[in-house]
């Protein structure tokens, strides 16, 4: 609110400038090559896009007003932002403020929105707001498909094509909170991809959600299927985010038979490295456990489980199986997830069972896939 009464004082440039001037700044350099420089903007932060003002020959101030405009008014290209001098508007006409288009939007019976986002290169990723009572979740993709192909998991089954880069990932979030008309509270990395395969990108999204588009680092979760080296990697950068990782069995041989790349990082060897992730950052691990009706879900494997888990500053967070066409696995009955529960609550481990939301537009964990399966 106070950005946009800001804004409104801000007097309006005299717009008489000769029209005929060569689209060159003061210092002589060319928009052009400028614009080249930070294009797109959406993902650069305050002082960057300062800078990019500044080095075009305007005030700091316009800095401000960039990233207000980008981040709080949702401005798609930067012609749209009035309080620009025209003729400046005019010549940074190609600079590209990076947003994707909506391709689809589809609803569910319980508010759950999906949204199906065409990136400039006309790539689909799928993104979801959740709504609550008192929050507003956005399930973020990381990757254009993902290539860890774990078996119960629709995304892994359409394969994988690139990573998203770091706007394309704030945009999401910006996409969501503009169609709810309501401030986004929680982002999760639980769309499409898998995070740790596109850290870089993850990193930068994750400091811009939190410093530009102003979610608490607290609120943001990145969720993984592990991979070696990676868990390091990501402490390193002391985020304050809610690590959470894909366990899904409570041996080797069960999550080998679930998760393809788990041969190549045995489950002793990533408890270790979630281990080491909880000292470098004195911040609990929380681990997904998909519920497979008769496969992983008996008492024996809570069991197992809380074996591993003991002494661990951890969290268990239960995913009953959401169906797909791809797979002929089974969601189990409240009984079974209870008695699942009561084990690990019997061990002293903390547990909670995810709700699915958007069951019936394909929307929930697991279910995301490119426009296959939807009739647009
Ligand atoms: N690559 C990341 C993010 C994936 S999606 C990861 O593996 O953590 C987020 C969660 O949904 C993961 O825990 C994933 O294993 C789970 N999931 C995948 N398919 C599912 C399905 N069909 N039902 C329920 N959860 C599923």
């Amino acid at each position: 609110m106070s950005a946009t009464s800001r804004l409104a004082q801000i007097p309006s440039e005299n717009n008489n400038q000769e029209q005929n001037s060569p689209e060159v700044t003061q210092s002589g350099k060319s928009y052009e090559s400028l614009g080249a420089s930070i294009s797109p903007l959406l993902g650069a932060s305050l002082s960057q896009l300062t800078q990019w003002v500044q080095q075009q020959d305007q005030p700091a101030y316009r800095g401000r007003q960039l990233h207000s405009w980008i981040y709080q008014k949702g401005a798609r290209t930067l012609s749209e932002i009035s309080v620009f001098p025209k003729q400046w508007r005019q010549a940074l006409a190609d600079v590209s403020i990076g947003r994707s288009s909506l391709h689809y939007r589809l609803e569910a019976a319980d508010g759950t929105v999906k949204y199906l986002l065409r990136l400039a290169d006309g790539q689909i990723i799928e993104t979801v707001g959740i709504p609550t009572a008192k929050r507003l979740t956005v399930c973020v993709s990381s990757q254009v498909g993902c290539p860890m192909a774990c078996d119960f998991c629709a995304t892994g089954k359409g394969g994988f094509s690139r990573n998203l880069a770091r706007h394309e990932i704030v945009d999401q979030v910006l996409t969501v909170q503009e169609d709810f008309g309501q401030r986004v509270s929680n982002v999760v990395f639980m769309g499409m991809g898998e995070p740790l395969l596109n850290l870089d990108a993850v990193v930068g999204a994750v400091k811009s959600i939190n410093q530009d588009v102003g979610i608490g680092m607290r609120s943001l979760t990145i969720s993984t299927v592990g991979i070696p080296n990676r868990i390091r990697q990501l402490a390193q950068h002391q985020l304050q985010v809610t690590f959470a990782v894909s366990l899904h069995a409570s041996n080797q041989k069960l999550r080998e038979q679930l998760i393809p790349s788990a041969k190549h990082y045995s489950l002793e060897a990533l408890l270790a490295d979630c281990r080491e992730y909880v000292q470098l950052t004195n911040r609990r691990v929380t681990f997904e456990y998909i519920l497979l009706a008769g496969l992983n879900d008996l008492p024996k494997h809570a069991t197992e489980l809380a074996r591993h888990l003991r002494g661990f500053q951890s969290h268990v967070n239960l995913i009953p199986y959401n169906p797909i066409s791809e797979a002929d696995y089974q969601r189990p009955s409240p009984q079974q997830i209870e008695a699942f529960v009561d084990v690990l609550k019997q061990q002293n481990i903390a547990v909670s069972v995810r709700r699915s939301r958007g069951l019936d537009k394909d929307a929930a964990c697991g279910q995301l896939r490119l426009s296959v399966g939807l009739e647009l």
